[in-house]
């Protein structure tokens, strides 16, 4: 999931690019509504969080002019006040949620996942391939009812393939989607969480099984039972 991050104070911008990036969100950092707008409508991004004390153009009025396009990304905006007027005209333009200052990276990254859900108009909560299930939102992983300790990033590269079983997905599109890297597609990294995951998800009690497809990439299929 990629998030656009539009805060003007270098300090916050960081600490909330750090917290994202360790649960597994890309993060685009911009410090000027005019950009951050241009950004917003430019790229494509899951949500954005948008500050309203900006230079250039205050959050409010980037959230005004991207309804006023129709735009429907969902955005939280954070708040240094406690400012009821701010929040409410915010949520009347169309802001999906907010957070006053100071707040916990921690709950950014609930209200995040929670809007983007309701964004996609989500029904599914579990995906279940096999007896691997992933519940996306506790952010559980289960293998036959036993819980698996994942990183972000593991179940996020878990998600990606769990969403397409049976198809192949190729090493560039889960740099793309899970790391946001558009570049040096020769990087290994994948194949390393690839067995990262092979091992916590101990092929012996899954019935899920990874595959590689030599030259192209990876899926995720259920086993066949074995002919009795
Ligand atoms: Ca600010």
């Amino acid at each position: 999931m990629k998030v656009l991050v539009v805060e003007d104070e270098k300090r916050i911008a960081s600490f909330v690019r750090k917290g994202l990036e360790e649960q597994g969100f890309a993060v685009d950092v911009c410090g000027d509504g005019i950009e951050g707008l241009h950004m917003a409508v430019t790229q494509t991004y899951d949500a954005l969080v948008l500050d309203i004390m900006l230079p250039g153009r205050d959050g409010l009025s980037v959230l005004r002019e991207l309804r006023e396009q129709n735009h429907g990304v969902p955005v939280i905006l954070l708040t240094a006040r406690t400012l009821l007027n701010e929040k409410l005209e915010g949520l009347n333009l169309g802001a999906d949620d907010y957070l006053t200052k100071p707040f916990y990276v921690e709950e950014l990254v609930a209200r995040l996942h929670a809007v983007i859900r309701r964004a996609s108009g989500e029904r599914v909560t579990v995906l279940q391939v096999g007896e691997l299930r992933l519940n996306l939102i506790t952010r559980e992983a289960t293998v036959g009812g036993q819980r698996v300790e994942l990183t972000a990033r593991e179940f996020n590269l878990l998600e990606f393939l769990m969403r397409s079983p049976g198809r192949v997905v190729t090493r560039t599109q889960i740099l793309e989607h899970v790391w946001n890297y558009y570049f040096d597609p020769a990087t290994n990294i994948v194949d390393v969480y690839i067995q990262r995951l092979r091992k916590k998800l101990s092929p012996d009690a899954v019935d899920a099984v990874i595959e590689t497809v030599r030259g192209v990439g990876y899926r995720i299929r259920e086993s066949q039972a074995p002919e009795s």
